[in-house]
């Protein structure tokens, strides 16, 4: 396959990215047609690489399903023989079984450079010294972006998740300037740091690459200013190798997709239909590098939208908005669509706000209850209740205000709700139990 140098791809033109595009795809329909199940389902729609003229032609593949890389566990996917397979990787399961993803020598090569870019686009160089706070193991998170980051040149150093006593020596220690961080795990360290009597602005971080799950721009703003640095938001999911996929540039409105490795569609996700760009839709994925486990449009069940334009910073590749949510994250709550980030854009725009919250749903026999519990921080936690009530009522005006449900707002204490060891876990549902 087609292994040219990636950095220039960085700054191609529309008309070289969408020639590319052609021939990329075909070289990933023959790649693909090399395992039964893509031969078969290829074979079915009647696709071999010479029925594919226009990029567009990519609507008659089918599309691959959450459920058909399940159906292909362990590794049914692959297209080439076994021992040219040199790591393999898992999605983290957020939505059930895992899938498992299998990479090349050549697809790791790529992919490093995918995640190099990235980080260079926002400023991070060889002099500096990164930190991945990020888990390591069957986690893309860790060693996709470790790898970027040695690409790079950086020093890098592979600290893994947790333990945020260790996190923040080492950041002192070794003077990190660059980390790659869960936004909730983000706003953890900080409130560590404030505990221990020290101004986050003090640390050495300057820029955070921040993914792996949904945050609203709200959010964003609270870790920027928490300490003082830059917060770039990174876009990737394991069947598309990780990260590296998505990645805002120093803009910070909208990321852009790498379309000399991906081809990105976005449909409704009810008819599969495309949907017209700046319209919010469900995001599909082709890789058009990939040897080992090459992927054709790949329902990722994330919702966002295309950004209409071209971004500022002259390149190319086209934008998509920051993900909404999953398309499984839509509460239906008293017959109304909500989701998560909807409720966190709100309640993080209050100072009185602290670094958690929680949405449950009840039923309380009558009919579904909104529940969202809210850490407070604790210079507002002060003892005068009509204090209190005052900051919940708001919140409940803001919360119904956008989501045209009235919630039941708790406030708690910082450090009261329940922390993941990964992705954060937004919404307890506990309706089916009644
Ligand atoms: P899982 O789907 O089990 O969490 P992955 O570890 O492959 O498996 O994670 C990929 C998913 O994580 C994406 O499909 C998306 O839902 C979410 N994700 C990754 N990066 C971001 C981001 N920057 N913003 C929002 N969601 C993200
Ligand atoms: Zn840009």
């Amino acid at each position: 396959m087609h292994m040219d140098v990636y950095d220039v791809a960085e700054t191609w033109s529309r008309d070289r990215i969408a020639s590319t595009q052609l021939v990329r795809l075909k070289s990933t329909v023959a790649q693909a047609r090399k395992c039964a199940f893509y031969r078969q389902r290829l074979d079915e729609a009647g696709i071999t690489p010479d029925a594919l003229n226009h990029i567009d032609d990519i609507r008659k593949i089918p599309f691959t399903t959450k459920q058909d890389l399940r159906d292909q566990y362990p590794l049914g996917l692959l297209t080439v023989p076994t021992q040219e397979i040199v790591r393999m990787h898992c999605s983290s399961g957020t939505t059930g079984t895992p899938t498992a993803i299998c990479h090349t020598a050549n697809d790791l090569n790529w992919w490093s450079d995918l995640m190099a870019r990235c980080m260079y686009m926002v400023g991070v160089r060889r002099e500096d010294v990164f930190q991945n706070m990020s888990g390591y193991g069957l986690f893309t998170g860790g060693l996709g972006i470790h790898y970027g980051a040695e690409r790079l040149g950086c020093m890098t150093i592979p600290a893994g998740a947790g333990n945020t006593k260790r996190q923040i020596k080492l950041a002192r220690d070794f003077h990190t300037t660059v980390a790659h961080i869960l936004p909730s795990y983000a706003l953890i360290v900080g409130e560590r740091l404030r505990e221990m009597g020290e101004d986050p602005h003090d640390f050495p971080l300057r820029i955070a690459l921040v993914g792996a799950e949904p945050y609203t721009e709200e959010f964003r703003k609270r870790i920027e200013d928490l300490f003082g640095m830059k917060v770039y938001n990174s876009y990737g999911l394991s069947e598309m190798n990780g990260p590296g996929v998505g990645f805002e540039c120093l803009e910070q409105h909208g990321l852009h997709i790498w379309e000399d490795a991906y081809y990105p569609e976005i449909v409704n996700p009810e008819t599969g239909q495309p949907v017209p760009d700046g319209e919010i839709g469900e995001l599909v994925m082709t890789s058009l590098c990939r040897q080992g486990m090459p992927i054709l449009r790949y329902r990722t069940r994330d919702l966002t939208r295309f950004l209409p334009g071209e971004c500022l910073c002259g390149r190319k590749h086209r934008r998509m908005d920051r993900i909404l949510g999953r398309a499984d994250d839509m509460m239906i709550v008293k017959g109304v669509n909500i989701y998560p980030m909807q409720i966190e854009q709100v309640i993080m725009g209050f100072e009185e706000v602290g670094k958690n919250y929680l949405i449950q749903l009840e039923n309380d026999g009558f009919g579904d209850v909104l529940r969202v519990k809210v850490e407070i921080r604790d210079e507002y936690f002060v003892e005068d209740m009509r204090q209190l009530h005052k900051v919940q009522q708001k919140i409940a005006r803001a919360l119904k205000d956008e989501i045209l449900v009235t919630p039941h707002v708790e406030l708690v204490e910082s450090n009261s709700l329940p922390l993941s060891e990964g992705k954060a876990v937004r919404v307890h549902d506990l309706r089916a139990k009644k």
